[in-house]
């Protein structure tokens, strides 16, 4: 049998870690774990039940309540909550900023990385987020750090809102979003934003998907190719 690894690929949004870390689960034919779909899904529990994102205690009550599960299906992650499909529902702007007031509590991250260990443990795995090589996964044997300017994530995040049909935002408060995440992702107590010393780091600004996913292949092992 081949060997279980994990690569880890970190960046502020916008950076293209998903659209990168879906490329790379394809061409090595592994798993994808979006753990800022869980962040975002504790995000649209609280706006469900109007709990105020940054109330430690009725934060870590919803916590203990909520059922929160992933199910892997046709490669697709799909994220349920309470029993109902929220795959789509948590990728609005609203849910975008109530994922990062909420992802700042020590009592959210400690469960999720619980549940990101233990998913990406039994299989080889491409996680992304914001630390999954500094906290959840120090050994990955790949350890990925995606940069871009944050005009350009901007004009990403839009083109993506706008091709789901969502047209609620204008250039500018995508970019104030943008611009407010980052600084309470870079910031917080818990778990920050940060490149490790050992993280290739990728400017995406200048280089388009498909040449920023051979770079990052280009680091990759050959062997471990189909595994
Ligand atoms: O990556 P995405 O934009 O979906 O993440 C939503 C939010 O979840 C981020 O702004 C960040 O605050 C939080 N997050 C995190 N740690 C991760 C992934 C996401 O704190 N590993």
């Amino acid at each position: 049998m081949s060997e279980i690894y994990q690569i880890a690929i970190d960046g502020p949004s916008g950076s293209g870690k998903s659209t990168l870390a879906k490329g790379v689960a394809k061409a090595l034919n592994i798993m994808y774990l979006d753990t800022g779909a869980m962040y975002r899904t504790c995000g649209l529990a609280a706006i469900k039940k109007g709990i105020p994102f940054k109330d430690e205690q009725k934060v870590a009550e919803l916590m203990n309540s909520m059922k929160l599960e992933i199910k892997f299906v046709d490669g697709k992650q799909l994220m349920i909550l309470d029993g109902i499909d929220v795959t789509d529902s948590i990728r609005t702007p609203e849910v975008s900023i109530a994922a990062s007031d909420i992802s700042s509590l020590a009592v959210v991250r400690t469960k999720m990385v619980d549940m990101q260990r233990e998913i990406s443990k039994a299989q080889t795995f491409v996680l992304d987020g914001r630390d999954i090589a500094s906290k959840v996964l120090p050994n990955a044997k790949y350890k990925f750090f995606l940069t871009a300017s944050s005009s350009k994530r901007a004009e990403r995040r839009l083109a993506e809102l706008n091709s789901k049909g969502d047209f609620s935002q204008t250039y500018e408060e995508v970019l104030r979003d943008i611009e407010y995440r980052d600084k309470q992702d870079s910031s917080r107590a818990n778990a920050p934003l940060i490149k490790v010393d050992e993280a290739v780091e990728i400017c995406t600004d200048n280089i388009n998907i498909e040449e920023t996913l051979n770079t990052l292949l280009s680091y990759i092992d050959k062997s471990d190719i189909g595994a």
